[in-house]
C-alpha cells in the first residue's frame, strides 16, 4: 500500500526512464500469471496499482501488447535499452495501471496486500501465509470500481 500523498520514485536499470508515482495506490499484489512469469523471467510480479494519472514519466517507455487472460489487451512498458519493466496497462480498466514494484528506488516502500493468479504459482515461490490469495483476478473493492 502506498500512502495518500506519499510521493515514490523509480525507473529502470540504467536510468533512461524514470518516473514520479504519487499514492494513493488501490491495491499492491504479487500477480503469479503465466505472463507476468515471461514478461519478467521469474515466479511471480509485485505490482502496485494506481490510477494513471498518478505516474510521472520522464523518458519514453517501449511496449509490448498482446491479450491478457481477460480477454482485453494488455501493454507492459519497459526500457528499449536497458529492458528493465516499468508499468502495465490494458484496455480493462484503462484509467488504471500496474507499476512494477520492483522498479521503485525503494520497494520496500510498499507492502503486497494480496497473492492473485495462483493458480498459475509455481511451487518453489513463496508467499507471506498471511496475505489473503485469489486463483486468478482479487475482486476489486467497490471505491477503485
Ligand atoms: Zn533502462
Ligand atoms: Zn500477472
Amino acid at each position: 500500500m502506498v500512502g495518500d500523498g506519499v510521493v515514490l520514485e523509480g525507473g529502470c536499470l540504467c536510468g533512461a526512464v524514470r518516473y514520479r508515482l504519487t499514492g494513493p495506490s488501490l491495491f499492491t499484489a504479487q500477480c503469479c500469471c503465466k505472463d507476468c512469469q515471461k514478461a519478467t523471467g521469474t515466479g511471480h510480479t509485485t505490482i502496485v496499482g494506481i490510477h494513471k494519472d498518478q505516474l510521472a514519466l520522464q523518458g519514453t517507455p517501449a511496449t509490448y501488447t498482446n491479450i491478457g487472460e481477460s480477454g482485453g489487451s494488455v501493454t507492459r512498458h519497459f526500457c528499449g535499452t536497458c529492458a528493465g519493466r516499468l508499468y502495465t496497462s490494458g484496455d480493462l480498466p484503462g484509467e488504471f495501471i500496474m507499476v512494477q514494484a520492483g522498479s521503485l528506488d525503494e520497494p520496500g516502500a510498499i507492502t503486497p496486500q494480496s497473492v492473485i493468479y495462483l493458480k498459475d504459482a509455481v511451487r518453489w515461490d513463496h508467499f507471506d501465509p498471511a496475505l489473503p490469495k485469489y486463483e486468478t483476478m482479487q475482486p476489486r473493492p467497490n471505491h477503485a470500481r
